[in-house]
């Protein structure tokens, strides 16, 4: 069986899209959104969920790169993250959940060195951040009670899939986990820390998994035996086992979302689209479904500013690698 392709880690950026207008530029594709107010032609599983969410919070996301508060739910589940992909260097003998437990104020350290003012967004007193930390150790107690990690050995663990569609298009996102039994086949796992979605609510959490086999069926010409969500909020497990009918199928939803985003660009028109989850969106003061109004779109962002598929651009001066 194939191994799963290495990232490109360098591409070229169409240079009408370069906000310095300064030529091609090269960019990780893991960084695009961060490096200007351009629109590249690349989809993750979140992004995608955003604009079928709201187009408008796509915009504010990816375009205006208008800064979000972190929460003290999201910045929890990075530590739980962080000591879930770490715990798989100790022996296997060692992986206990007490083990996990008490590399909590490790993983919390981390986080703080890659985003050093989050503490003090987040909490008025050393205790209290204490106390969030805390609340840490039901999730990995749930984990413990969903898997046991002393009988895995984990093939791959936050790795950074990618695979360019036929049109250009780049798919990517990061997986937790990926194991791979004696017989060659994948497993896709990734961990959640809130709770599985409610019945009816599943195609979100389906999108996703759907867009990462579609990504690894893409790059390595092998379709991922299952995908399984850990909910760590109720100790539930989603699976899904798709096929190659299913994946073209998603292949096609990705590509019209791709389209309809290009229409948006196009035509400036990244209308909000009210729903419940507006309660937790930080741009209500900025959203006109709220009375608000959006900031002027970045330059290179605006209607007419040409898209090219991030794999037929050329790279030009500054190319590395
Ligand atoms: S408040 Fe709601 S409608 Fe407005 S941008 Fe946020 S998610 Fe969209």
């Amino acid at each position: 069986m194939s191994e799963v392709a290495p990232v490109s880690p360098l591409v070229s950026v169409d240079t009408t899209l370069d906000p310095a207008g300064a030529g091609a530029v090269v960019v990780d594709p893991a960084e695009a959104w961060e490096t200007g107010p351009a629109l590249v032609a690349s989809l993750s599983p979140s992004r995608a969920g955003d604009f079928m969410t709201c187009p408008l919070l796509y915009r504010f996301r990816v375009l205006d790169r208008i800064p979000e508060k972190p929460s003290q739910a999201a910045v929890r589940g990075t530590v739980v993250h962080q000591v879930l992909e770490d715990l798989f260097d100790l022996p296997a003998e060692r992986r206990t959940v007490e083990q996990a437990t008490s590399m909590l104020p490790a993983a919390w350290d981390l986080v703080q060195e890659q985003e050093v003012d989050v503490a003090a967004a987040l909490f008025n007193s050393a205790e209290e951040a204490q106390t969030w930390l805390d609340s840490a150790v039901p999730l990995l107690e749930s984990y413990f009670r969903l898997e046991d990690p002393t009988t895995l050995d984990p093939a791959e663990r936050e790795m950074r899939v990618e695979t360019t569609l036929d049109d250009g298009l780049v798919l990517r996102g990061f997986v937790d986990r990926l194991d791979r039994n004696a017989a060659g086949e994948t497993r896709v796992v990734d961990y959640k820390t809130g709770k599985a979605p409610g019945e009816g609510y599943e195609q979100k959490a389906l999108f996703q998994m759907r867009f990462y086999a579609l990504v690894l069926w893409r790059a390595t010409g092998v379709v991922p035996r299952l995908l399984q969500l850990l909910y760590l909020g109720n100790e539930q497990v989603l699976r899904y086992s798709p096929d190659e009918s299913d994946l073209v199928a998603t292949e096609r939803k990705v590509k019209a979302l791709w389209a309809a985003i290009q229409r948006a660009h196009e035509t400036g028109d990244w209308r909000p689209s009210p729903s419940r989850l507006c309660d937790w969106c930080d741009h209500q003061v900025r959203c006109p479904a709220f009375g608000g109004t959006p900031p002027p779109l970045p330059g290179a962002a605006r209607p007419g500013v040409v898209v090219e598929p991030l794999g037929t651009a050329t790279a030009g001066p500054g190319t590395a690698g």
